[in-house]
Parts: C-alpha cells; sequence; structure tokens
C-alpha cells in the first residue's frame, strides 16, 4: 500500500482529494470541524516536505450546477484557520482559472479548488473532466475515505493519470488498515456485533463476516426477525417476516463455520415507540401482544460483556437499542463501556457505519474505541467484502 510517507513532496504540488464536506449554519458558519480537522496531517507533511497542497472537495449535493450556497470559498476561513496557512481560493475545480492558480502557487502554499459537484462530470466519472483534475498537480493523494466507494472523477478516475505518482492519504491508510485488522488480521478471538433496524440492511455484512469472526452478538431491531424466525413471540416490535428464512440460514451457515451467536435473550419492551411508554423486561421470545422490545434487557447485556470482554479485536456498526430515547439507550451505552474496558486491555475496536458513529458521538467513546471510522457508506461496502474503487485506483497500477 503506498502512502504519502512512501513520497518527498520537495518542490511538488500535491493535488488531494480531501473530504470538506462539512455541515455550515446559516451564515455559512462550519459547525463540525471534524473533517478539516481530519484531513490537515496529509496536508502539513506536503508542506513540511517543500511542496504545496491543491485541495479538491465537494461540498453538499449541487447537483452539477454552480450554486453560492455550496461554495467551498464559506470554508476558506475555517480551512486556514486549522492548519494554520492563508488558503488560497479559486472559484473554478477545472479550466484556465484553476491551471493559473495552480501555475503561480509556491512552496508552503495551499489552494482550495471550488465544489468538484458544480460539474456532473464529476459524479459521473468522466475521464475527460478527471483529465483536466490531473493537470492540477504532480501528484495525487486520496485522503476522503467517505467517498472511497464511489467511482467519481476525484477520486478513482483520476488515479489513472498519475501512474505512479499516487497514494493514499494518512486518513485513507489509517481506515484502510483498522478495516484490514479486523477483516484479515485480527487478533482472535474476533467478535463483530452489528445492531441497527433492519436485517435486510445488513445481511451482506452479515455474510461475509461469518468467514472473519469467532462471535457475532446481533442487536438492536434485527434481533426480533432471528427469533420469531425460531418460533418466538416477539409482540409489536420490528420484525421482517420475509427475511426470517434468511436469518435460519444466517443460523446454520454460523454454526457450519463455528461462528457463536449471541442473540438478546430478555428485553426492554415498552407498551409504544415513544420514550414516555410504560417499560418492562421480558424473554426476548415472551414479549406480550402490543409491546415491542426496544433495548436490550440485563441479562442480555451480562452476557454481551462476557463476549466482549473475552474478544481480541472487536467491530461495532449498529446499535443496540433505540438509543436516540433516553429510556432505550442502556444498551447501547453498555456495550459502548464494555468495548472501552476490552479496549484498555488491549483488545482493537473498530466503530462504524451508519449510525453507530452518532451513537459513539453522543455517548463520548470516540476516544476510548481504537478507531471511529469517518466513512458511513464506504465502511459498510467494505465489509460488505467489495473493492472499493477509490482503493482500488491506487493500489492497481
Ligand atoms: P441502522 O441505520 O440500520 O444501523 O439502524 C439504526 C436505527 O436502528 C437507530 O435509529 C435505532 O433507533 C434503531 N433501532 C435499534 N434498535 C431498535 C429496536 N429494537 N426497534 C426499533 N428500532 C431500533
Amino acid at each position: 500500500m503506498r502512502t504519502i510517507d512512501d513520497f518527498n513532496f520537495e518542490q511538488k504540488k500535491a493535488l488531494i482529494r480531501v473530504d470538506f464536506n462539512v455541515p455550515l449554519d446559516k451564515e455559512f458558519n462550519v459547525t463540525d470541524t471534524n473533517r478539516i480537522e481530519a484531513a490537515k496531517p496529509s496536508i502539513m507533511k506536503v508542506l513540511e516536505d517543500g511542496g504545496s497542497a491543491v485541495l479538491m472537495s465537494h461540498l453538499g449535493r449541487p447537483k452539477g450546477q454552480r450554486n453560492a450556497d455550496m461554495s467551498l470559498k464559506h470554508i476558506c476561513g475555517k480551512v486556514s484557520d486549522i492548519i494554520g496557512v492563508q488558503v488560497k481560493f479559486v472559484d473554478d475545480c477545472v479550466g484556465p482559472d484553476a491551471e493559473r492558480a495552480v501555475a503561480e502557487l509556491q512552496e508552503g502554499e495551499v489552494l482550495l479548488l471550488e465544489n468538484l459537484r458544480f460539474y456532473s462530470e464529476e459524479t459521473t466519472g468522466d475521464v475527460a473532466f478527471a483529465e483536466q483534475l490531473s493537470k492540477l498537480g504532480d501528484v495525487y493523494i486520496n485522503d476522503a475515505f467517505g467517498t472511497a466507494h464511489r467511482a467519481h472523477a476525484s477520486t478513482t478516475v483520476v488515479a489513472q493519470f498519475f501512474t505512479d505518482q499516487k497514494c493514499f492519504g494518512y486518513l485513507l491508510a489509517k481506515e484502510i488498515k483498522s478495516i484490514g485488522k479486523v477483516m484479515q488480521t485480527g487478533e482472535k478471538p474476533v467478535l463483530a456485533i452489528l445492531g441497527g433496524a433492519k436485517v435486510s440492511s445488513k445481511i451482506t455484512i452479515i455474510e461475509n463476516i461469518l468467514d472473519k469472526v469467532d462471535h457475532l452478538i446481533i442487536g438492536g431491531g434485527m434481533t426480533y426477525t432471528f427469533v420469531k424466525a425460531q418460533g418466538g413471540q416477539v409482540g409489536n416490535s420490528i420484525c421482517e417476516d420475509d427475511k426470517m428464512d434468511l436469518a435460519m440460514k444466517i443460523l446454520a451457515q454460523a454454526k457450519e463455520k463455528d461462528v457463536q451467536v449471541h442473540i438478546p435473550v430478555d428485553v426492554v419492551a415498552a407498551d409504544d415507540f415513544s420514550n414516555d411508554a410504560q417499560t418492562q423486561v421480558v424473554d426476548v421470545d415472551k414479549i406480550p401482544e402490543g409491546w415491542q422490545g426496544l433495548d436490550a434487557g440485563p441479562r442480555t447485556l451480562e452476557n454481551f460483556k462476557e463476549v466482549i470482554l473475552k474478544s481480541k479485536t472487536i467491530l461495532w456498526n449498529g446499535p443496540i437499542g433505540v438509543f436516540e430515547m433516553k429510556n432505550f439507550a442502556n444498551g447501547t451505552i453498555s456495550v459502548g463501556n464494555y468495548i472501552d474496558e476490552a479496549t484498555r486491555n488491549g483488545a482493537f475496536s473498530l466503530v462504524g457505519g451508519g449510525d453507530s458513529v452518532a451513537a459513539v458521538k453522543q455517548f463520548g467513546f470516540q476516544n476510548k474505541v481504537s478507531y471511529v471510522s469517518t466513512g458511513g457508506g464506504a465502511m459498510l461496502e467494505s465489509l460488505e467484502g467489495k473493492t472499493l474503487p477509490g482503493i482500488a485506483a491506487i493500489s492497481e497500477g
């Protein structure tokens, strides 16, 4: 894997695909600077080597049209503050103005290009557009994991114009390494904790992951499809009746592959999908009619704790209960705490994909796990075993 550390950028112009798709308020202030901070190490490496950096990103979904509200010029000041260099801005991402701005760039300087998605050619992966982008740097660095699963011009197609002058930035390299630690080289026992609402959205992950793990914890709304498939009564709990056969197939496959599956044995059931609902703890297979399971129960959490604490590699995707409601957040918080403890005891823990990151941030676990993935969809596709085009474009060729 060729990373930024394999290059010296002295007198080189680095064209860096970053993910500056940050949230803005009504006055166009950046309300969450995480993604900008995450891109800083790669930018600094280029500058410290004596090179210059040309940054390209998308912001929002302008759908191929210029849109002043989604101009990257709004974030220029914030990027300057964070990296400590006055960032220049050019209001195009290809063409003569962009090329002139790049030509004028001196070593130690940073140029931010206008929003890539003002051109529909970006998302269609247009080769001619990618070739125009490629004129804006001597070396191409991809540091945007969040878009690595898209075969867009700036994330994938552009790489073909750099032969061997291309690499992963620090952020992307770390994502690839962390996922590799779980999917290929994880120390045993390897545990995957999969929660979230539906079996249907996680099925490909489950099928792929059965070959990599020793233990599988199933939590969240997915639980009830598995329980009903085995003859349990799940009351009004979320359940995909058409996925019950699939659930049984997964359990059979797991057995064949010697994967131990841990499903909740008790749940916090509620008489309404509401934080103010009446609740009772019941066995997972005896949920009364009119009640629905919204969180894991105490015996379940004891079981999960035991498995988590003996695991050396832990992947967590998807909440254990309806964590957005305070009264049903305990399962998700407890699992986060057990993973924290396992990590302090030396386990490697990776959290990512969809809502798990929201839960991790909401409860402050981001510094307690080994790694929080920044790419929702990209992370999910990696776990499904897919090769991400943005990664392949750099690895191959
Ligand atoms: P996902 O995007 O598939 O990871 O699903 C996340 C959502 O699943 C969150 O919004 C949770 O509130 C929801 N969820 C977790 N457990 C349950 C449950 N027992 N019943 C209904 N929804 C749930």
